[in-house]
């Protein structure tokens, strides 16, 4: 598994002409190598690769590093990883340009002299992109468990708890169901307050007749869940009915049309063509959504600007709102699998207009 991973590098090897690549951006790490401690370095060659950890992870990195040779670091890890650049001979490595701090890089080039260190910016990123069996297994089985959890915290939802009531009720549920914590702090945004898209949650209580859109999400084994669901407390009046159903059709269109080949500016397109016929264009400022995976938002992105093409294998979310100041929002979200033919949806609560 995680050799054909690394085979995904062949083409910067080429394009860059490189000897070797140097990884610090720990969710590229545990993807190439396994280790999910929050320090370490992984250097990739052509037939090789080294793991670099101090003497605090050098038990963890036995245990879990693949496909690669586990070196423990002294006091300065640039100095370890200098000397076996050196002893191989790499003359020319790339580097994740977009994880690296400048000072980071000046000691880089201080401790590499005579090496060349090439730049390479996000696209090395791009070796997550497409998912494998084991990764879709971990996202749907991390979906289906915050999916559940939110279910069964939906009864808590009534007139005078907090926002803050709801978003703690539901980490709690998902730590219940062996969550690993949350995939970001949750927004729970009711009443006026459902018209910032990324409205935290607050102390704001809740009201009857407020919509409350709730986007949450769980981390396990260091894949992401993501999904949103607006839901009603006491009877919703017209204008909130109105708009929930229309976020839902354009949200139910978009999901039927994701298929390989399709441009993900062209996805967002479908969506954001139906909200703007519905007369709301002018409410739905943000792009229609993202990849996911060990990041919760990853590549591909899903807008207007979009240049990336769908393919069999990419997890990505569909998340069109409506957010009209001074009134409130909703947001519908789901989590699909780019199949061969279309997607499976494989976040599951209802996304139906529920009525608490
Ligand atoms: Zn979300
Ligand atoms: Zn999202």
């Amino acid at each position: 598994m995680l050799k054909s991973r690394h085979r995904r590098l062949k083409s910067f090897f080429e394009e860059y002409d490189l000897k070797a690549v140097l990884f610090t951006d720990l969710r590229n790490i545990r993807y190439l190598c396994g280790f999910s401690g929050t320090e370490g370095a992984l250097l990739v060659s052509k037939d090789h690769a080294w793991f670099f950890c101090d003497s605090r992870y050098t038990f963890q990195a036995l245990e879990e590093v693949q496909e690669a040779e586990v070196k423990e670091c002294g006091a300065v890890r640039i100095d370890t990883i200098a000397s076996l650049v050196v002893e191989y001979g790499f003359d020319r490595i790339g580097f994740e340009a977009s994880h690296t701090t400048v000072s980071a890089f000046r000691r880089m080039s201080e401790k590499l002299p005579g090496i060349d260190l090439i730049e390479i910016g996000s696209r090395l990123d791009e070796i997550r992109l497409f998912k494998d069996a084991a990764e879709v297994t971990a996202l749907r089985t991390v979906a289906t468990l915050s999916s559940q959890a939110l279910t069964n915290i939906l009864g808590d939802i009534k007139p005078g708890v907090s926002e803050l009531d709801i978003a703690l009720s539901l980490e709690l549920e998902m730590r219940r169901r062996g969550a690993d914590g949350k995939a970001f702090d949750f927004i729970v945004a009711s009443g006026e307050r459902g018209a910032m898209p990324h409205g935290r949650a607050s102390d704001k209580l809740i009201q009857s007749g407020d919509l409350i859109t709730i986007d949450f999400g769980a981390l396990k084994n260091g894949y992401h869940s993501d999904e949103t669901v607006t839901v009603a407390c006491g009877k919703p009046g017209v204008r909130s009915m109105e708009i929930h159903s229309i976020v839902r059709a354009a949200h139910d269109i978009a999901i039927q049309a994701v298929r390989p080949g399709l441009s993900c500016k062209d996805l967002d397109e479908v969506a954001r063509s139906f909200i703007r016929n519905s007369g709301h264009g002018d409410y739905f400022g943000h792009g229609l959504g993202h990849g996911i995976g060990l990041e919760i938002h990853e590549m591909p992105t899903l807008s207007p600007r979009s240049t990336a093409v769908l393919e069999e294998g990419m997890v990505i979310t569909i998340e069109p709102g409506i957010y009209i100041p001074g009134f409130g929002g909703v947001r519908i979200e789901d989590t699909v699998v780019v199949t061969g033919s279309g997607c499976d949806v494989i976040t599951c609560a209802d996304k139906q207009l529920l009525v608490l």
